[in-house]
């Protein structure tokens, strides 16, 4: 049993992690791996490979790794929807779109105010079927994650499209880099992680904890919740004990409710996202730059679909 796997940095962590479980490459192979997420009926897991335009899927029932789709507008983030379809960000079609039951793929988001995005990076689907997505400009800032290109809007937001008449608002404004996000287990507050330092040196490499308003529609506030430690926190998700898992230089950062870094699981390359999957929501899925990763804890993810 690898004992490097983990780094227990307080008695909490030990509950969340089983010492005999290592983390697994379940696939090499890709540029930039990113955007895992998980649909349970189908046993399989799909993540993008971002400069090779490509999203993968993993089969749990046999373990073979094969092409969904490709082209796909160079998809960065994933997720699942309340009625199981796939909602994703694409740095190259520079919108937001999500996989019908039927195949055919609808656009979510394309434009703010007349504006083209810039290149949606990560997203997150509330309760009241509201979709909630940050969009960056990694993906027009060159040619090898996206298309070049000038940002129309001229900012990096956080967007929210309503459930009932698609309409899209700016939720967020004040970010350098917005990039992954999640809402605590109660939707009280929207978590991002601003991936500012990449274009602002000093730039604090931190998860802001935003006020959800009472209606769900708004946020206010933005405390910074946890400073990564080791590179850059992007995509991150919570167990539902409300832990957050993020995705750091080293491998997964886990950290309390309360904001403490709890502990640690090494992975042996940058890690950009990650997702729970498996029957039981306890397999944690973990895109690793070149690779795909995979390790079983002792908590399960939070229901998000
Ligand atoms: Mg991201």
């Amino acid at each position: 049993m690898p004992a490097s796997d983990y780094e227990i940095l307080d008695p909490r962590f030990k509950k969340l992690v089983n010492g005999n479980a290592s983390v697994r490459q379940l696939y090499t192979g890709c540029q930039w791996a990113e955007g895992p997420a998980w649909f349970a009926a189908g046993r399989y897991l799909v993540w993008s490979d971002i400069p090779n335009n490509r999203i993968l899927r993993y089969d749990e029932t046999d373990g073979q790794v094969s092409v969904f789709r490709q082209p796909c507008g160079n998809t960065n983030g994933h997720t699942v929807d309340r009625q199981g379809r796939l909602v994703s960000c694409e740095h190259g079609g520079r919108r937001v779109s999500r996989t019908e039951f039927d195949g055919s793929i609808t656009t979510i988001a394309d434009n703010w105010q007349g504006k083209r995005l810039n290149s949606p990076n990560d997203v997150v689907v509330k309760s009241d079927g509201s979709i909630w997505f940050s969009d960056p400009s990694y993906g027009i800032d060159n040619d090898y994650e996206g298309n070049q290109a000038e940002s129309e809007i001229g900012r990096c937001n956080v967007y929210r499209v309503d459930p009932g008449n698609g309409k899209i608002e700016a939720v967020i404004t004040d970010m350098v880099r917005p990039n992954g996000l999640a809402f605590s287990l109660d939707e009280s507050t929207l978590y991002v992680a601003d991936t500012g330092a990449t274009h602002v040196e000093g730039h604090p490499a931190h998860i802001v904890a935003y006020k959800v308003a009472a209606n769900g529609k708004k946020v206010s506030g933005g405390k910074p919740f946890a400073k990564c430690t080791a590179g850059l926190f992007d995509g991150f998700r919570l167990d539902e004990q409300g832990n957050i898992w993020a995705s750091a230089a080293d491998g997964v950062h886990c950290y309390a409710p309360d904001g403490t870094l709890i502990g640690k699981v090494n992975v042996p390359e940058v890690v950009a996202n990650l997702c729970f999957g498996g029957s039981k929501r306890n397999d944690l899925y973990i895109t690793g730059t070149t690779s795909l990763y995979m390790v079983r804890v002792m908590v399960n993810g939070a229901k998000t679909y």
